[in-house]
Parts: C-alpha cells; structure tokens; sequence
C-alpha cells in the first residue's frame, strides 16, 4: 500500500517525501495535479492508503479532487496541505470528505503523528 502525495510544488512534493521516508514510510506515489493523481489512481485503484493533497493546483485543484477521490473511494484518508488563509476552502474540503490538514510550512514530527493518526484508523 502506498501514500500518494499531490502537489504542483516539486520542492513540497520532496519534503513531504523525505519526512515519510525518515519513519519508514516508503512506498510512495507522486502526482504533480489533480488530474495527473486522478489518472494514476484509476491505473493502480486500491493501492493507495493515504492521500496528501495540496490545495491550489493547476488543471484540478485539490478541493476538486477530495470530491473526485470519494466518488471511487469512500473511505481512504485524505490529509490537506494548506496554508492559514485556506480557511473556507479547507471547510469546503471537509463537506467533500477531507478526513485531516497540516498547515504549511511544518516540522516532519508534526506531520508524521497526523499521518499515523490516519493510518491507525484504517
Ligand atoms: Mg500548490
């Protein structure tokens, strides 16, 4: 089972890398859009434990993508990355079936306890 991290930022897209891989967290998936994870989740369906979205992407946003998410998989977690002025949107992306967020910029340590958190629910 992999977390799937999608981000337009490539920079984002490595720290939230190298903080999962630092707790043994190595199977990841990448995605760079909304549409680019869609695509990737239909060819693999099921392989994915854990979702890491960002917020504002290019093409589908990640607001967009919660909803698109839930109508395949109605129970997977989904964490949002999101800054503190994202504050209806993230409200938004609850309503959709957002499960969790961690506010950007974070520390590896917070981050990880939100992705166990999630992780020991399944
Ligand atoms: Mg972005």
């Amino acid at each position: 089972m992999a977390i799937m991290i999608v981000d337009d930022s490539e920079v984002v897209r490595s720290v939230v890398k190298k903080s999962l891989s630092l707790y043994g967290y190595h199977e990841i998936m990448e995605a760079e859009d909304g549409e680019d994870a869609l695509q990737k989740i239909k060819k693999g369906p099921g392989k994915v434990e854990l979702f890491v979205l960002d917020v504002n992407m290019p093409k589908m946003d990640g607001i967009t993508l919660v909803g698109e998410i839930r109508k395949l998989n109605p129970s997977t977690p989904i964490i949002m990355l999101t800054t503190e002025t994202d504050k209806s949107k993230m409200l938004h992306a609850k309503t959709l079936g957002a499960t969790g967020w961690v506010i950007k910029p974070f520390e590896s340590e917070k981050f990880i306890k939100v992705v166990e958190m999630f992780l020991k629910k399944v």
